[in-house]
Parts: C-alpha cells; sequence; structure tokens
C-alpha cells in the first residue's frame, strides 16, 4: 500500500504528482523505483488459480509491475480511465484509430497531422474500407460541416507538426460529442502538463513518449490514454494486437517521467528565448511558436494550454538552396535530425507542399524546425550567428 492517502493524491500539483505518481516502495521492499521486471510467463500456484483469472499478472504482453507503474502514473497525470503502453508514438495512433474504426467508417484528419499519420490513413486504413477526409487546422467549430453520417472519428493535432497551427479543440469536441464521434488527439507537443487532453474534451489522448517523456533520445515509446467512455475498446484492441513495449524502455520513461516537468519548463523558457531572438533576426521571415504574442494561434494557445514546449519553427526570407545548407550544415551545437524533445538541439529542413490537401503551405521561403536543448541559449545564438553568416555570405 502506498502512503499517500487517496484525499492527499487527489490534492496534488501536477509536480508532486510526477514524483509520487505509479510508485509503491512497500510493495518494492522499500525500494524507491519499481525495477524491471522482464517475463512472458507468470507462474499459478493451483490450476484453479491459473483458470480462475485471480492471479494479478497472468502473462508478459497483459502488462507487468513495471508497465503497470508508468500506466497507473500516465492515467493519474492526464485524468485518463487507462493508458496502454506502445513500442513507439506512431504505434500509440495506429492503436487509437483503430480500437475506434471499423470498415465504412470516415474519419477526419487535420492537415497538419504529423506526416506518418497520414500516411497510415492513406495506406492501411484505406485498404480496411476507412476514408480519410483531412481539414483546415483553424476550422475550429466549423468541423461539424464535414461531419457525415459515418463520421466516427477526428484526429487533431496542435499545434500542426512542423507547422505550428493552434486548433479549437474545445470546440471541436463540443461539435463532435452530441454526434458520438470520437475525439482523438496527437498531444506530444504540449504533453498532458501544459494540456490536460481528457479535461478538455479529448476521448483518446496520444503521447509520443520518445520525446519528452524521455528526454534523452535513447528510447522509442508511446502512450494512448482514454476516458472512460473509450477504455474499453482501446484495452481490447491494445489486446488483441499485444504491441507492448519493453521493459527496459517502460523502467528508462519512468525514470523521465520523475524530472519532466522540469525538463519542460526549461525547454518552454530556452524555447522562447530562442524564438524572440530568431523573431528579431533581419534573416527571418517569421517564427512559428504560438507562445509568440503575434502568432496566429497565440489566442488559442493562451486560452487552453498551461506552456509551450521548446519546438517551433522558422521561415527564412527566400534564398537559394545553397544558402540553407551552408547555414545548417555548418552549425555546431544543433544536429541535423528527426525527432526532438531530447536534451540536445536539433534542426531540420522541412517542405509541407508535396502532401497537403486541404490547406496550401505556401509560408513564403525555406522553413527549418528547430528543438531547443538544454545548452546555455547564448552559446546556442553564437551557433546560429554563424549559420547566418554562412547564409549572408552564400546568398
Ligand atoms: C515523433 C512523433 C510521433 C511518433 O513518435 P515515434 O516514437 O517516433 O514513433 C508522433 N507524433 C508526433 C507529433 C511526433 O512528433
Amino acid at each position: 500500500m502506498s502512503k499517500l492517502s487517496a484525499q492527499t493524491r487527489a490534492g496534488l500539483r501536477s509536480r508532486s504528482r510526477l514524483v509520487h505518481a505509479g510508485r509503491d516502495p512497500q510493495e518494492q521492499h522499500g525500494f524507491v523505483n519499481t525495477p524491471i521486471y522482464r517475463g512472458s510467463t507468470v507462474l499459478a500456484d493451483t490450476i484453479d488459480d491459473y483458470q480462475g483469472g485471480r492471479n494479478r499478472y497472468t502473462y508478459g504482453t497483459h502488462g507487468t509491475p513495471t508497465t503497470d507503474a508508468l500506466t497507473s502514473a500516465w492515467s493519474e497525470l492526464a485524468g485518463a480511465a487507462g493508458t496502454v503502453l506502445t513500442p513507439s508514438g506512431l504505434a500509440a495512433i495506429t492503436v487509437a484509430l483503430l480500437a475506434v474504426l471499423r470498415a465504412g467508417d470516415h474519419l477526419l484528419v487535420t492537415d497538419s497531422a504529423y506526416f506518418p499519420t497520414r500516411r497510415f490513413c492513406d495506406g492501411t486504413l484505406k485498404r480496411f474500407g476507412v476514408e480519410t477526409t483531412y481539414y483546415d487546422p483553424a476550422l475550429g467549430a466549423g468541423i461539424a460541416e464535414l461531419f457525415r453520417p459515418n463520421t466516427r472519428a477526428v484526429l487533431v493535432e496542435a499545434p500542426g507538426s512542423q507547422s505550428f497551427e493552434m486548433q479549437d479543440i474545445p470546440a471541436i469536441s463540443d461539435a463532435a460529442r452530441p454526434r458520438d464521434i470520437c475525439v482523438i488527439m496527437d498531444n506530444t507537443w504540449a504533453t498532458p502538463l501544459f494540456f490536460p487532453p481528457h479535461a478538455r474534451g479529448v476521448d483518446i489522448a496520444i503521447e509520443a513518449g520518445t520525446k519528452y517523456l524521455s528526454g534523452h533520445s535513447d528510447l522509442l515509446l508511446g502512450l494512448t490514454s482514454a476516458n472512460a467512455r473509450y477504455w474499453p475498446a482501446l484495452n481490447r484492441c491494445f489486446t488483441e494486437f499485444a504491441i507492448c513495449a519493453g521493459p527496459e524502455d517502460v523502467f528508462l520513461a519512468l525514470r523521465g517521467l520523475r524530472t519532466m516537468e522540469l525538463r519542460l519548463r526549461e525547454a518552454e523558457r530556452q524555447g522562447l528565448a530562442m524564438a524572440r531572438w530568431l523573431d528579431a533576426r533581419p534573416e527571418v521571415l517569421r517564427v512559428l511558436h504560438p507562445g509568440l504574442p503575434d502568432d496566429p494561434g497565440h489566442a488559442t494557445w493562451k486560452r487552453d494550454f498551461l506552456g509551450s514546449s521548446g519546438l517551433f519553427s522558422i521561415i527564412l526570407k527566400p534564398v537559394p538552396r545553397a544558402a540553407v545548407a551552408a547555414m545548417v550544415d555548418g552549425l555546431e551545437l544543433f544536429g541535423i535530425g528527426a525527432s526532438w524533445g531530447g536534451y540536445e538541439s536539433l534542426v531540420i529542413p522541412f517542405d509541407c507542399s508535396p502532401y497537403r490537401t486541404a490547406t496550401a503551405w505556401a509560408p513564403g521561403g525555406p522553413a527549418l524546425r528547430l528543438s531547443i536543448g538544454l545548452e546555455d541559449a547564448e552559446d546556442l545564438k553564437a551557433d546560429l550567428d554563424g549559420g547566418f553568416a554562412r547564409l549572408r555570405a552564400a546568398s
């Protein structure tokens, strides 16, 4: 039994919750952390126990004390009825979609969605008879006009992957609920700390634990949480697929969970400092960061979100590709690579125009996405300063 009374636990602020959630030292001989339980087989004492399903654990794919520690902590943090853990963030998205959709259904997906989500909708879901329509992320309550009798779910993501458009998620949820349309959200950018998904009307929320939960670029993990309405369907689908996460990765994610609030607050502080600095650069046309007051999504972000993370994009004034390459290739502190949310800064070029269908992507210049890490911001500015000098020289 945990020492925390139910009353104390219910009143904890998120920072204290991260320290105490999913932990029960008395069940671990007094050790602070739940260790890595590795295993497929779980032994029963008698055939009655085996057949009667009386044991708390029955088989590795159905959960271990290590996975229970993370799922219970995450459900507490996200305000969910239940959470499943998958081997990647993308698997967390696919299991969410497959839990609610069936042949003949119609699905609405934001045009600003994470590209691999789109590939799954246009590939596997299409093959299984689900039709996807992409919508303008600025629609808000206007999404109701796209509802058809067979619309089963809406997938929102805010801010948009790479392009950082905000969405009015409470308005979308208010439009969907009376029609019993499931609202699924990719909440990786904000995490439940900066956007409590289920309290804002989201039915199923996805987190790529690969990003801020891990915080160290050393693991892949997905978390899918559901409210009471959708938890039975999600849990059933997860059990049928048995796409369970590995115990070492779950343990590392639990370790990351304890410091996630500190790292996220620092990512927000550093991210905003760098975004403001970049906004003032003559080489930069626009910064795409909803935490900046002149961003088109700022009012929505301020109303619904409790913070911002260290991931945002910039649009450069038009220059040849070779000038962008001269800038980025010579950076010493920023790595060129996918993923984000680790302790180290990253930069990648991107272009949404080849795949967007509901909205045009014509930002007016080359686009770069930045993940700001824990380096000293002055060192990061110096690195980018050198980059801008190379860009000007090559323009
Ligand atoms: C990275 C990412 C994912 C997928 O996570 P993986 O663990 O890399 O599969 C999903 N959604 C968003 C918004 C992401 O940035």
